[in-house]
């Protein structure tokens, strides 16, 4: 005699498949791909669990088979092991994918085990088996439905409340049946497929618990990103703006943005991107390529603080996002004014002698050619200054090269203090400067020429020990009043230069054709004449006389 048999008359039956259908719906309704397995395995258990008790309770089936009720038990005691097996597998994988909490793991964990242990001894029918068949059951449901109360008084929801009434009935049913052996006697049938009905149907419902705690969860997930994402925006050293993509108004903007455009958080709901991109042609120009391309790099726009209304450039990248599920453009900006200056900055150091921060002869040769060209436009004069030290090795001789680059320091800040800004100072080469001087005629150019000479005399420099240094130039002046072409200043500028070294040093001497060709006639007559060895020639090709200046003493002494 099979007395464990849970669904015993036929229309049981319809009413238990009717129950899984609800089930198995519900895993369609509310299960996504990746747990659907989990719920399939679930609901699969349920119903091969109902079907085969159904048969094996069946006794006519069994014997029209040739089974007795042996084989039943057998079926009976693999079925069960075979189903609780596939729900704690279900469970546990419903479990790590935080989809089931653990009370529902224990729940189900427990069903199954004491359903496993009620069938496992459904063929044996002595006093005391089936008082253990009948406690064991009865024990093990109570322990659930003390973990089910728990639950519900913690967080109270229909699928709780439901579970606990299932669990209610199921225990009733088996103090009845464990009192009762005849129960089967007794009308249970009604009561039999109704705890499964409610028992499915708690399932149902503590799955969409599940599902909106899990939804709860997202939601709180997805508000802790969104909050994240706008701390670090604001710790971005660049202004940044989100805006909506469909009506251009401003989501979000960080801290450096607000101040840039002057705009207040309170503002943000109703301003648009116009109000701060100004310029209508460019700022279409932008949305056009965020949408064709999607983003946007580098592209210079017109922008304007709504507090000052001042408008100035700034370099923008865009970006098409999703923000709050919102489809959004998130747009930095960059100073353009700071990358200019960066590149001029670099641009300056390509072009500057690193020693004296003058300009270099590069950049001199490059940029004055080009002020020359303005000048002859404007019919303006211009003047062009050839600055040497004199007798430098000396000073490198007697001070040391560190203290020389120190006078160099030196001789370039005092051109630039007796310079004005728009004239250009370029270290030519080795102790000796450029200036071109924009709109002076010789006359003037002569008279700040001999400014510099004075003013580097009068300058004392500091050497170690604090001994005083002296150092004198000359300066060779040109100007634009005979020719403007570059190439023939800077020559003339060098003979000029010349002249004044040779008129003795700490002097200017304006360049004087006359005066240089005789000279250089002069010059080729003595070397020709005299042949004059190396060895007797200074540094100016002049003879070095072997009796000093005994000769000029004897001739100034006849006079
Ligand atoms: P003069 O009056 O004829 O110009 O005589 P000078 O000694 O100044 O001319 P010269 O061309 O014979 O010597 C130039 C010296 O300048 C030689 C070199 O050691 C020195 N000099 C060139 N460049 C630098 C530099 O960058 N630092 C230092 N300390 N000395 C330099
Ligand atoms: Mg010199």
């Amino acid at each position: 005699m099979l007395s464990s048999n849970i669904f015993y008359s036929g229309y049981n039956i319809f009413f238990s498949i009717m129950s899984l259908f609800i089930g198995i719906g519900s895993v369609f309704l509310i299960a996504n791909s990746n747990r659907f397995r989990s719920m399939l395995l679930f609901q699969i258990g349920g119903l091969a669990m109902i079907f085969l008790t159904y048969i094996t309770t069946q006794d006519h089936l069994l014997y029209s088979l040739g089974l007795n009720f042996r084989f039943a038990a057998f079926a009976q005691i693999m079925t069960s092991i075979l189903i609780s097996v596939l729900w704690i597998n279900a469970a546990t994988d419903l479990y790590s994918h935080r989809l089931a909490n653990r009370e529902t793991l224990t729940i189900y964990t427990t069903l199954a085990l004491t359903l496993c242990f009620y069938y496992s001894f459904a063929g044996y029918n002595s006093a005391y088996i089936t008082l253990l068949r009948q406690l064991f059951p009865l024990i093990g449901i109570s322990l659930l439905f003390v973990v089910s109360v728990l639950k519900l008084s913690q967080r109270p929801s229909v699928g709780s409340s439901l579970l606990c009434f299932a669990l209610l009935m199921l225990g009733g049913k088996l103090v009845v049946s464990a009192f009762f052996f005849e129960y089967n006697r007794l009308n249970l049938n009604l009561f039999n497929w109704l705890w499964i009905y409610v028992f499915t149907v708690s399932i149902i419902f503590m799955r969409f618990d599940l599902y909106k705690e899990e939804l709860a969860r997202c939601w709180n997930s997805l508000d802790k990103l969104n909050l994240q994402i706008m701390n670090m925006i604001d710790l971005s050293p660049f202004p940044i703006v989100i805006a909506r993509l469909s009506d251009r108004k401003l989501i979000t903007l960080n801290a450096k943005a607000s101040l840039l455009f002057g705009i207040g958080h309170k503002e943000i709901g109703y301003r648009q991107l116009s109000d701060i991109m100004i310029d209508a042609q460019n700022n279409e120009k932008f949305q056009q390529t965020i949408q064709e391309n999607g983003s946007v790099d580098n592209f210079d726009v017109m922008v304007c603080n709504l507090i000052s209304t001042s408008p100035f450039w700034m370099s923008a990248s865009a970006k098409i996002l999703e923000y709050n599920n919102e489809t959004a453009v998130f747009i930095t900006f960059q100073d353009i004014i700071y990358r200019k200056e960066r590149e001029a900055n670099l641009q300056n150091q390509a072009n500057k002698d690193p020693l004296t921060l003058a300009w270099n002869r590069h950049y001199f040769e490059k940029i004055v050619p080009q002020r020359i060209s303005e000048c002859i436009r404007n019919t303006r004069n211009f003047s062009l200054l050839l600055l040497d030290a004199d007798k430098f090795k000396k000073i490198n001789e007697t001070y040391g090269h560190k203290i020389g680059d120190k006078v160099l320091i030196g001789l370039a800040e005092i051109c630039r203090s007796s310079l004005r800004e728009d004239d250009i100072i370029a270290r030519f080469g080795g102790e000796k400067f450029a200036i071109f001087l924009n709109d002076t005629d010789s006359k003037a150019a002569a008279h700040i020429a001999e400014r510099l000479v004075q003013n580097t005399a009068q300058t004392e420099f500091k050497g170690d020990d604090d001994a005083l240094i002296k150092v004198t130039v000359s300066v060779g002046v040109v100007s634009s009043e005979k020719t403007a072409s570059f190439e023939v200043l800077m020559r003339q500028a060098d003979e000029a230069l010349y002249l004044a070294k040779r008129g003795g040093r700490n002097r200017i001497a304006l360049y004087d054709e006359q005066e240089v060709k005789k000279y250089k006639r002069r010059k080729t007559k003595t070397t020709k004449q005299r042949d004059i060895h190396p060895i007797f020639q200074n540094e100016d090709n002049e003879e070095i006389s072997l009796l000093g200046n005994y000769e000029s003493k004897m001739l100034e002494k006849q006079k």
